[in-house]
């Protein structure tokens, strides 16, 4: 039976995961599947119950889990803890071997609207930005910050970039079978590497077409007019800075989930904003995000794609009825939104 890790985290975290995991349970009712779901304490929640954001227990647990769910952590009463929240994230995310994340741009019919981009590209706006997590300049040496000069260095290797070009092409596969590689490679010797390395993996994939094209040129594609786009691949520095450029033109942070695929164990799959504590216990928190992280881990962890789309329905419906939290203007509630969509699952029975 597949076997997911549940980290519910803090502030608004819990809020929205017990959303989604009704809604994931509705969902399984109607497509009689059944995934075992195990709760661990971590960040705050964590600290609060054992002294530590990471403790071993949850370690083990996620690591031996098919997939693991977070939901965000942090917040104002753990700034003066020894050991931060983020400290847990900082750990998991390098015991599990994270090297790839994966965010998605869709923007849905009923979300149109709150797009700033034109009405007519909104809702043909469809990609998917695949970051190199694990090397490039974050992490290159030397690094050195002194007074009168610093140095970070820019290092790939070609077994690094063919493993992240390798996740571009094959989700390629199950899309529209376009990767476009992001670079800079009229100045920079990294991105000269990822275009030779990507004229040997693209053979490989003889149903995928690709292109290169220049991360500045890209950015402003992004905000005017990204329809072109459907996998994006690219290092780690430029696809940070991009996928914050993508959130933002769907209109809100509330809705986007991502990936953050394994190498070996388990892939982790969260909302991209964090845990809100300036709304936590308010019971307004948008847990589309979250739904949509399920959605995300039914789809490309378990290739369950019927669950996955009662789920995706049910919500979009929803969507499209208007009930949604305030930050989209609306009146709803984490609970009426989450009752809402459940009504939604239970018509297609
Ligand atoms: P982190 O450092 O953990 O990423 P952050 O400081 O970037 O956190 P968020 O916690 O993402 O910030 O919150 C930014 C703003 O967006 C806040 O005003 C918060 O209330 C709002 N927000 C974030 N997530 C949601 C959500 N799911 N529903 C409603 N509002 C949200
Ligand atoms: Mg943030």
């Amino acid at each position: 039976m597949p076997n997911i890790a549940v980290l519910p985290g803090d502030c608004i975290g819990p809020e929205i995961m017990n959303a989604a995991l009704e809604i994931f349970k509705a969902a399984q009712q109607v497509t009689n599947t059944n995934y075992t779901i195990q709760s661990y304490p971590f960040g705050g929640a964590a600290i609060d119950a054992v002294g530590e954001p990471l403790p071993a227990s949850t370690l083990a647990g996620a690591k031996a889990a098919d997939a693991v769910l977070l939901a965000a952590i942090g917040g104002p009463k753990w700034n003066d803890a020894k050991e931060r929240p983020e400290a847990g994230l900082l750990k998991i995310r390098k015991s599990l071997n994270l090297f790839a994340n994966i965010r998605p741009t869709k923007i849905t019919p009923g979300m149109v609207q709150y797009s700033p981009l034109k009405p007519d590209i909104a809702k043909n706006t469809d990609f998917v930005i695949v970051r190199e997590l694990t090397s490039g300049i974050y992490f290159g040496q030397p690094r050195r910050l002194g007074t009168a000069d610093a140095v970070d260095t820019s290092h790939y290797t070609e077994a690094e970039i063919k493993r992240i070009l390798e996740v571009a092409f094959t989700m390629a596969q199950s899309r529209q079978k376009h990767v476009t590689v992001l670079d800079k490679a009229n100045v920079l010797a990294t991105s000269k590497l990822w275009r030779q390395v990507a004229a040997t993996v693209a053979p490989n994939y003889p149903d995928v077409t690709m292109d290169f094209e220049y991360v500045d040129a890209a950015a402003m594609k992004i905000v005017s007019n990204p329809t072109q786009f459907d996998v994006i691949a690219t290092s780690n520095l430029f696809g940070d800075i991009l996928s914050d450029e993508a959130a933002a033109i769907t209109g809100s942070i509330g809705t986007i989930p991502s990936e953050s695929r394994g190498i070996a164990g388990p892939n982790l799959y969260e909302p991209i904003h964090g845990s809100a504590p300036d709304i936590a216990g308010k019971g307004i928190a948008n847990p589309i995000a979250m739904i949509n992280s399920v959605v995300m881990m039914l789809t490309n962890t378990f290739h369950d794609t019927q669950t996955a789309g009662v789920i995706q329905n049910a919500l979009n419906q929803t969507i499209e009825a208007g009930t949604l939290t305030p930050d989209f203007g609306g009146n709803a509630t984490t609970t009426s939104m989450t009752t809402a969509i459940i009504k939604a699952i239970e018509a297609t029975k």
